[in-house]
């Protein structure tokens, strides 16, 4: 505590890390010539349970550069955790979320502060095309994108992702958000505050591949979806209206048919067919249900989002912990 301003550097900046161990030199490198746009500043690396060497990456940077530092998880819970445990420990006035392979480039941190100093509080930067994704991947994300739209009780801008700068305002209003199941996009977007978008390009990863297979993309897009929208749970209502509607319109059918044509034997693949049909529609609805009382069920054993093995620089975070109950034992235990 004996100097305030090295206390509260101007600038944190939180870069989730899982097995980036080729990553994190080539990106501090360019890093710290881009925070030149800032009084103080430090990086915060989150990692997420990796398994290479990229916490001992972090070590040696952190002893050459102690603005580096560093937490890591016991093992992996994912990025959106990772993002969150880095707010946690973020000492400064904002701070910048970025990824560590270098696809959102530093050098766009200047343009973000830029729009800070005019007074916004969270500033988000702006693909301006998905070229380095595959061809799958940008379909499905479109058509979850326009899914979110129609459905999502808050709006997504288009474009926008974890690469964005955060006043200390937003950064506590997102402390306070502890669910388990975690669309950061959509947190974002929540807790509102003055926000603006900054175009910038998204580069090819340095090295290594994505991290995110198609079957976590899939868990995040439900994950986004059931957090931010219940009308899955309610169209369940409209689909049984209109199915008992038609079963009553051909029970009627029926009726009339065997009063004016009499009885008549055949119907046997009709009633395979509806019985089947009608047992998906069922199963469909039962398994809606189950994705929202499964997060319900994860939000009410109120875990700790995430749990800390080790700390590498300052106390990080030490001071930070006291946002909500949930961090309180998260507190409580380290
Ligand atoms: N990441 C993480 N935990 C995970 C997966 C990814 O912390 O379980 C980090 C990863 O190290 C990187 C960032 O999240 O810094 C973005 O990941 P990636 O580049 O693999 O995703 P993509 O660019 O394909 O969306
Ligand atoms: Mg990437």
């Amino acid at each position: 505590m004996s100097n305030a301003t090295e206390e509260t550097p101007e600038l944190s900046v939180i870069i989730p890390v899982f097995n980036e161990g080729d990553n994190l030199r080539a990106l501090v490198a360019r890093l710290i010539p881009a925070l030149a746009c800032v009084k103080s500043f430090e990086i915060i690396f989150v990692d997420d349970g990796s398994s290479d060497n990229t916490l001992d990456v972090a070590r040696e940077l952190n002893a050459a550069d102690p603005r580096i530092t560093a937490l890591s998880f016991s093992r992996n819970f994912g990025k959106e955790i990772a993002i969150a445990a880095g707010v946690d420990a973020a000492r400064g006035r904002g701070a910048v979320i970025m990824d560590a392979d270098l696809q959102h480039p530093p050098e766009a941190i200047a343009l973000f502060v830029e729009k800070w100093r005019e007074g916004y509080q969270n500033i988000f930067g702006v693909r301006q095309s998905r070229d380095t994704d595959s061809p799958a991947r940008k379909w499905l994300t479109r058509y979850f994108y326009r899914l979110f739209r129609t459905f999502g009780e808050i709006g997504l801008p288009e474009g926008a992702g974890d690469f964005r700068l955060l006043d200390r305002v937003a950064l506590d209003a997102l402390k306070t958000l502890r669910e388990q199941a975690r669309f950061s996009k959509g947190l974002y977007a929540w807790i509102g505050f003055r926000s603006v978008g900054v175009p910038f390009d998204v580069a090819e990863r340095h090295a290594g591949e994505s991290k995110f297979s198609y079957r976590k993309l899939t868990r995040f897009a439900l994950d986004g979806l059931v957090s931010f929208t219940t009308v899955p749970l309610k169209i369940w209502t409209y689909i049984g209206m209109a199915v008992a509607a038609f079963a009553l319109a051909n029970a009627l059918y029926y009726v009339l048919e065997t009063l004016i044509l009499g009885v008549s034997a055949p119907g046997f693949a009709t009633l395979v067919v509806s019985i089947t049909f009608f047992a998906g529609v069922q199963l469909i609805s039962l398994g809606v249900l189950g994705e929202y009382i499964g997060r319900v069920f994860a939000e009410v054993k109120g875990r700790p989002l995430y749990l800390v093995q080790e700390r590498i620089g300052r106390r990080i975070g030490a001071a930070n912990l006291d946002a909500g109950p949930a961090a309180k034992a998260e507190k409580a235990k380290f």
